[in-house]
């Protein structure tokens, strides 16, 4: 079964609306050509949602958020709910990255209901798992993915399965310039596709697309996407420069398709 290839950048907390704007506008340009062939989001911060998303309207490109309320309106103060993002063309929402985990308090259960809640509004969750660096030299690798998965996809329906993307982020490769290894990262990717085929059946595992997140960048982009359960990446700070981000994408690309 082949997948298409899903390359996601995030931006975190970078670049003003007017600063986003302007490297947007640089990545359409060298992004224009592979745009069909790939799918590709990019993930401003939200103050700068509305300006990119006036530029990615018929590029191809999609927009994504970084994170989305779990509940649906009301009283929550500083919070950004599913329906603000849908009215901004937002189409992706990661959800449960680890600097939300680690700095935010968000638990599984907490990434279960904002996945949940994306769902059902209409937007495409991408779900972050991951390791800690201790939890990888104790051998606990499997174990804390699966736990992850039981507890972050709670609730999660076969159907909505497959508007799911997973990222998978070992937490000792982001923003450290440490990449997992093409073959650590496809062990841990086959382990995730094999219990979403427990889970919600072979059909789906096939269908789902997972990708890789830690240290992504245009020399490493290739060798990873040609591992067979690696089906593209979420990517940090490789993401934030427009040339290097459209290098890093049709290395992806050209490997992915050899
Ligand atoms: C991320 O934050 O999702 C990430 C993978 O960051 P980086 O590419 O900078 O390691």
């Amino acid at each position: 079964m082949s997948r298409k290839l899903f390359i996601a950048g995030n931006w975190k907390m970078n670049k003003t609306a007017s600063e986003a704007a302007e490297d947007v506008s640089k990545f359409i340009d060298l992004a224009l050509g592979v745009a069909g062939k790939i799918n590709i989001a990019l993930c401003p911060p939200f103050t700068a949602l509305d300006r990119v998303s006036l530029i990615l309207e018929n590029t191809g490109v999609e927009l994504g958020a970084q994170n989305l309320s779990e509940v649906e309106s009301g009283a929550y103060t500083g919070e950004v709910s599913a329906a603000m993002l849908r009215d901004l063309n937002v189409k992706y929402v990661i959800v449960g990255h680890s600097e939300r985990r680690q700095y935010f308090g968000e638990t599984d259960e907490v990434v279960s209901l904002k996945a949940n809640r994306a769902l059902q509004s209409g937007l495409l969750p991408i779900i972050c798992i991951g390791e800690t660096l201790e939890e990888r030299e104790a051998n606990k690798t499997f174990e804390v993915i699966q736990a992850q998965m039981k507890g972050s996809f709670a609730g999660i329906s076969k159907e909505d399965m497959l508007k799911t993307t997973i990222a998978y982020e070992p937490i000792w490769a982001i923003g450290t310039g440490k990449t997992a290894t093409p073959e650590q990262a496809q062990e841990v990717h086959a382990f995730i596709r094999k219990i979403i085929s427990e889970t919600y059946g072979a059909k789906t595992a096939a269908h789902v697309i997972i990708q890789y997140g830690g240290s992504v960048k245009a020399a490493n982009s290739g060798e990873l996407m040609a591992m067979p359960d690696i089906d593209g990446a979420l990517v940090g700070g490789a993401s934030l420069d427009p040339v290097g981000f459209a290098e890093l994408i049709k290395n992806a690309l050209q490997v992915a398709t050899e």
